[in-house]
């Protein structure tokens, strides 16, 4: 494989014409930004004369394309990582050092997209990492947010929301394609026509049209022997029908409104975890990435193959939805082969259910997708004739036999009480449907889904979530790549299962300081960038105890509080009580219509201003809040810790992807049996990890039970008892009051998220786990069991499995 820079000179002379080029001013006269965007289009263009040609060769092959639609990639920042794949990082290291330029500078300037939440977002970004490593051409699909969720800043402890423009300064990454426009409608009627035969057919008429301008992201695989394409949709007004009656009134926001109402569909992402639910804009967004998406795939088909008969579409075509929000392609693709395509309707549904497949992310109930009909049939008349018509096939179809035919029918309908159910027509109209860890997929067959699992076991399986090696140990943990690749080469960056060879270091005295000093020095460099953040100072000789992640009460940020708020509370009460020096570092963001979540982060931040200046603890306990949590400052964090907290309520957290991560970067897990964490105990060993707490059926047996948060409580004053209390009584209130609010839905609520039940296993965990990091050696062993038995969770090995079960590539 020839690398796109062979020498650092080439490496600086094509540098230097994009330079001039694009920025139009001399390496001296530019700032680092400009360095940073320079560099960016250079890759992207070697990059994109690379998809073009590979392209035209595949659009001769029979090859078959994935396309992964997801509202949401979580990309972070590319450049780095694009340099690894391509094999040239020393290359253009050495290449700007003649220039006087340093790489990390440079690197430093790129920004997190704004195109994603969290977990889910990340995943689709670490899946179209691995599809190009695999060699597979998959290519996203998604959206184009003008603004992402909001930049997080901390004031009096609170959580304040800034507008992300993330696009301000220009996205060197992408390559807008006009020509590649699709005209997307919303509204109007649907009209009958009938020939003299009784043939008839039908049309749309009228509406709002908008235009999906799509601009697509190179993505660069391992060895930068495949380059496929993220392609992002941006919404446009069809015609510029400038209202110049009003613009010569001087009503120049209604001379413009065309373009407003239209360009509205692309330009906020929605939060994924509260009260943003039954926004016509959200649901406008669903169908114009599904209606442009597949308009794309559609006419890539015909170019790619002029003469293929349609029945050979998902031989050559598979079309992949992460989550719900893409629930609509099964009725959209309906409406192109019969409306558009001329196809009778049992032919295209058997295309359909051939080529689309479903993975669930969630069993939250709250979470479950659904539309009002009325909303929907308005906004999108069409397309609801044909989740009519899916549904009324569906329902004539179901089998009426067998005790309770009637509710599994009611369950498993997509129109009922007036609302379209997207996750069941998202199975219907699947042939695979997917849970991401196995707990997760059980509870699937058992209880969310299980009315259509018993009709159809075939359908479902699971497909453990992954995340890319190259990204979180590569490029975030250079210092432990390096020292991974000394022993046993660079095969892991293509095959993380090499990891297991590690296991052989596991008494090997050098290797194991080794190991330490890169802990060590991750840790220094995460406490720099906190200091400079949050001007909170971390003792580098404490464990580092992390959890970051969304704000969300099933998380139980609030037990990890609990216990710091407990551990202060015991150092006072008994002077001769000395915790294990911890570092508690928090991050994350609220979406913010979550007040429970938002106060949560208001608790911590105000704890942390508490105990940081409490001289009696200080030296032993501190607790540090990180803004603005995104993938490129999780980059610094996850290297740098020592005990990983996945503490969800069992059964609710689905996977879970940072706890894959920091297993990968050494830090060993204090958990419960929930989403992955199940699986990462069984791969490295249990003696390996910190279990704790409820598992799943304990957690429905308590819930069905008399349990009484009010008594373990009153029954434990000095402990859980006292935390409750001081949401209260002042303790912590200093900074900007007390929290009466998590009291109240604590309280009120009888403790639904288990946090009072699991809090005297989580404490009691915590203390034994800290309190055998003395021994560090086996500390360290054990932080190289986790690293060693990592690889399994490498979303190259779940990109596999999703090729060979469900894509059939
Ligand atoms: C991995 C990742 C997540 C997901 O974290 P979970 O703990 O699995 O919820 C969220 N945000 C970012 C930036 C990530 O990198």
């Amino acid at each position: 494989m020839t690398k796109i820079f062979e020498t650092p000179q080439q490496f600086a002379d094509e540098y230097l014409r994009v330079l001039t080029a694009e920025v139009g001013k001399d390496l001296a006269g530019c700032t680092n930004t400009e360095r940073y965007q320079a560099l960016a289009k250079l890759i992207a263009q070697k990059a994109n004369q690379q998809f073009a040609q590979s392209d035209s060769e595949n659009a001769k092959s029979d090859k078959k394309k994935v396309y992964y639609f997801s509202l949401e990639f979580l990309l972070g920042p590319l450049l780095d990582n694009y340099l690894l794949n391509y094999g040239i990082r020393d290359v253009v290291t050495e290449g700007l050092d003649s220039m006087g330029i340093k790489l990390d500078d440079v690197l430093a300037e790129e920004g997190d997209p704004g195109l994603g939440n969290g977990g889910l977002g990340r995943l689709a970004a670490c899946f179209l990492d691995s599809m190009a490593a695999e060699g597979i051409l998959g290519f996203g699909n998604g959206m184009r947010y003008r603004y992402g969720l909001f930049r997080q800043k901390i004031e009096g402890g609170r959580q304040v929301e800034v507008t992300d423009n993330w696009l301000d300064k220009g996205y060197p990454w992408e390559t807008r394609h006009d020509e590649s426009s699709v005209i997307v409608r919303f509204g109007g009627e649907v009209v009958r026509h009938e020939d003299e035969s009784g043939k008839f057919w039908f049309s749309q008429e009228g509406g709002e049209m908008v235009k999906a301008v799509p601009y697509d992201v190179p993505i660069i695989g391992m060895d930068g022997k495949t380059v496929n394409r993220l392609r992002l949709w941006s919404a446009e007004p069809a015609q510029e029908d400038f209202d110049l009656d009003a613009f010569n009134r001087g009503d120049y926001a209604a001379a413009a409104k065309f373009r407003t109402d239209a360009e509205a569909i692309s330009e906020i992402l929605y939060p994924n975890d509260a009260g943003e639910h039954g926004r016509i804009l959200r649901l406008k967004q669903e169908y114009l990435f599904v209606a442009a998406g597949l308009a794309s795939i559609i006419r890539n088909f015909k170019f790619d193959h002029p003469d293929a008969d349609w029945k050979r579409f998902p031989e050559l075509v598979a079309i992949h939805t992460n989550d719900t929000h893409p629930a609509m392609c099964g009725a959209e693709l309906m409406r192109l082969l019969v409306d558009e395509e001329g196809l009778d309707w049992d032919t295209a549904w058997g295309i359909v259910t051939k080529s689309i497949s479903y993975t669930n992310h969630t069993v939250l109930p709250e979470a479950l997708e659904k539309w009002p009909i009325d909303t929907f049939q308005r906004l999108l008349p069409r397309v609801y004739m044909y989740i009519d018509e899916i549904n009324r096939h569906y329902m004539e179809s179901f089998p009426r036999e067998g005790e309770g035919w009637q509710d599994r029918l009611r369950n498993t309908a997509i129109l009922w009480d007036g609302q379209v159910r997207m996750a069941n027509l998202s199975v219907i109209c699947s042939h695979s449907v997917n849970g991401v860890a196995q707990i997760h997929t059980d509870i699937l067959k058992r209880e969310t889904l299980h009315d259509f699992y018993a009709m159809t076991p075939e359908k479902f399986n699971n497909k453990t979530n992954g995340i890319s090696p190259r990204r979180f140990l590569a490029n975030a943990n250079p210092s432990l790549a390096r020292l991974i690749t000394e022993k046993i080469g660079d095969g892991w960056l293509r095959d993380a299962e090499e990891l297991k060879r590690l296991e052989a270091f596991a008494n090997d005295d050098a290797f194991l300081d080794a190991l330490a000093a890169s802990k060590r020095e991750n840790k220094e460099r995460l406490a720099r960038y906190i200091a400079a953040q949050t001007g909170v100072e971390l003792d580098v000789n404490s464990i580092f105890d992390v959890q970051v992640k969304r704000f969300h009460a099933y998380k139980r940020q609030l037990l990890n509080i609990f216990k710091v708020m407990d551990i202060y509370n015991r150092m006072l009460a008994d002077p001769s009580y000395k915790p294990h020096k911890t570092s508690f570092i928090f991050a994350g963001k609220a979406a913010s219509a979550y007040t429970f979540a938002k106060e949560t982060i208001r608790l911590i931040n105000s704890v942390a201003d508490v105990v940081n200046n409490d001289e009696r603890v200080n030296d032993y306990i501190k607790v540090a809040f990180v803004p603005n949590f995104a993938v490129s400052n999780a980059q610094l964090i996850y290297p740098a810790t020592e005990i990983s907290e996945q503490i969800s309520t069992a059964g609710k957290e689905a996977s879970g992807t940072s706890n894959m991560k920091l297993m990968m970067n050494g830090a060993l897990t204090l958990g419960t049996l929930d989403g992955a964490n199940i699986e990462i105990a069984e791969l490295a060993g249990m003696q390996n990890e910190k279990i704790f707490g409820m598992k799943v059926d304990e957690v429905e047996a308590l819930r069905r039970s008399d349990y009484f948060a009010w008594d373990v409580v009153n029954n434990d004053r000095e402990h859980i008892g006292r935390c409750v209390e001081q949401l209260v009584d002042g303790t912590f209130g200093a900074l900007s009051g007390n929290f009466e609010s998590i009291h109240a839905e604590l309280m009120n609520n009888n403790d639904y998220d288990f946090v009072i039940a699991d809090f005297a296993s989580y404490t009691q965990a915590w203390r034994e786990l800290t309190d055998s990091y003395d021994d560090a050696r086996e500390w360290q062993r054990k932080a190289l069991a986790n690293i060693a038995n990592s690889g399994h969770f490498s979303s190259d090995r779940t990109i596999r499995e999703y090729a060979r079960d469900i894509w059939h590539v």
